[in-house]
């Protein structure tokens, strides 16, 4: 295939840096090395951090207008180079191009664009008060953040970070996951070329403990940490933050419960099941990877649902025709594959898949897997309460709404969900019951970026948009004038 070979680099003060050792970068639908991007050592983080409290003494104190103009521009730049974005997203991630074509890469720009005219038009707090004082309220940015990202949709979760950080005047060093370097190189170019002031914003790339991530973590110039990834590396990080007492926000993994109710349009229901199921091959915090369905319904529904799902077309990524991507890494195939062997070592079925497809060179090497249906497991199986994070979904019958409750709530993670039905007294009080932080009530991954976003139980801490960001970006600072 015809593409350069990408010598990522590390973004310091304003400079692309060379780094000295190197990993490979690996394109997951065929598994070859693509490009090499630098492992960042202690010294290498020390100047991004530095470089970015340096910044920070001036954009920090820049007029929120000033910022807006600059990251306005950043924006449009995202706009300007969509299909190079969206090629780039395609080769770190494996989703396909036609995905983030339509909607993602508009999505990516938005979150800086939307940020920035946020900053310039949220309202302070004023109190006067009886006794002639007036007590108002100063949000002042904190200072340098570390922004630690996960591999499955990285440029949309770099920038929902990058936007709110730095259009409320925090300066920001950036660490992509390992396994996807590329995007966040790219959109350094570009934050370069809109004119963002040296150290504003910095990237250093390399691996998670006892690397980059984790030197970023500890540092005690670092005064907030925004983290997307995995339960797991969120608890290593709070406790690599504790000594330094920093500011945390945390959105983690999830397993949500998608429920279809006997009254819901079936048309529909199948739709977004199939969209909640294997978007972005299932590698999706948000996916909804437990579908229950109720069940009157539970025949007629699993029968469709497995037809549409089988319809899902693996291969190529840049084939426009191709509708399932690869996984990221042999890795983490791996692990998928594993949860289908628990499945065949013990109770369940797979009703549809569970095999890699058989591709023609070079995609034969990719980390492919057909779209998967289990069926025959129940809420006490691994598959039904733990984060596969690939294209596998489970099927389970329920009765009542209350036992459609008990089973979705009935998990370590509440970060979404989606209720199917025509019953609108029925899906509010479905919604008002679950926990999660976001339900879908008949669509799935539709959100206006003023909600809060977040997770409840182990799935996050704290919630980021709209003027949430703003909470969490700055510091409230109370001004009493005398009177
Ligand atoms: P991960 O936790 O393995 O890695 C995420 C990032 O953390 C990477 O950049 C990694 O290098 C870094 N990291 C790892 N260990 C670290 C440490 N000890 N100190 C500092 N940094 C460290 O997650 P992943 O495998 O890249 O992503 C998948 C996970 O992300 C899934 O669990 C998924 O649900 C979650 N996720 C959540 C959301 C959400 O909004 N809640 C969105 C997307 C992904």
């Amino acid at each position: 295939m015809d593409r350069p070979f990408f010598r990522v680099q590390h973004y310091i003060d304003g400079r692309f840096v060379e780094g000295k050792n190197h990993f490979d970068v690996l394109y997951p639908a065929t598994n070859e090395a693509i490009g090499t991007a630098p492992e960042a050592d202690q010294d290498t983080v020390d100047a991004a951090v530095e470089a970015a409290a340096r910044a920070f003494r001036t954009w920090g104190r820049a007029p929120a207008a000033e910022r807006r103009r600059v990251l306005k521009r950043f924006a449009d730049l995202i706009r300007e180079n969509k299909e190079e974005l969206a090629r780039v997203e395609t080769l770190d991630v494996g989703r396909p191009l036609r995905d983030n074509l339509h909607g993602y890469i508009d999505r990516v720009a938005n979150n800086i664009e939307f940020f920035a005219d946020f900053a310039v038009t949220h309202a302070g707090e004023a109190y006067p008060m009886d006794n002639g004082y007036v007590n108002y309220v100063l949000r002042q940015p904190v200072g340098v953040a570390a922004l630690i990202t996960p591999w499955n949709v990285p440029l949309m979760l770099e920038t929902w970070k990058l936007g709110p950080a730095l259009a409320f005047g925090n300066t920001v060093v950036l660490k992509p996951a390992e396994w996807t370097p590329i995007g966040a190189w790219k959109l350094a170019q570009l934050a370069h070329e809109a004119g963002l002031p040296p150290g504003v914003f910095n990237v250093v790339h390399g691996f998670g403990p006892d690397s980059a991530g984790e030197f970023l973590t500890r540092h005690p110039l670092v005064k907030l940490i925004s983290f997307t990834g995995e339960t797991t590396t969120g608890k290593a990080i709070m406790a690599a933050a504790a000594p330094t007492l920093k500011r945390l926000s945390f959105e983690l993994g999830g397993k949500g419960p998608n429920i279809v109710f006997a009254d819901a349009d079936l048309d529909r229901a199948v739709e977004i099941s199939v969209r909640a199921a294997f978007f972005n091959q299932g590698e999706f915090c948000l996916a909804g990877s437990r579908l229950l369905v109720q069940r009157a319904i539970y025949d007629t529904f699993l029968e469709r649902f497995v037809e549409a799902a089988a319809r899902l077309r693996p291969g190529d990524p840049m084939d426009p025709e191709t509708t399932l991507g690869a996984l990221i890494h042999p890795e983490h195939l791996q692990r998928v594959q594993g949860y289908l062997d628990l499945v065949r070592d013990g109770n369940g079925e797979i009703v549809l898949g569970g095999q890699r497809p058989d591709l023609p060179a070079p995609f034969d090497r990719g980390n492919f897997l057909q779209a998967t249906v289990i069926t025959g497991v129940g809420p006490e199986d691994r598959v039904c309460r733990e984060e596969i994070f690939g294209p596998v979904v489970t099927v389970t019958p329920f009765d009542t709404e209350e036992e459609a409750l008990e089973i979705a709530n009935g998990v370590i993670y509440g970060l979404s969900a989606v209720v199917l039905t025509r019953d609108v007294g029925r899906a509010v009080r479905v919604a008002e019951r679950l926990e999660a932080g976001t339900v879908w009530i008949n669509d799935f991954f539709v959100r206006d970026l003023r909600v809060p976003f977040g997770g409840m139980k182990q799935s996050g801490i704290g919630r980021e948009g709209g003027h949430h960001s703003l909470e969490f970006f700055t510091e409230a600072k109370t001004v009493c004038l005398s009177n």
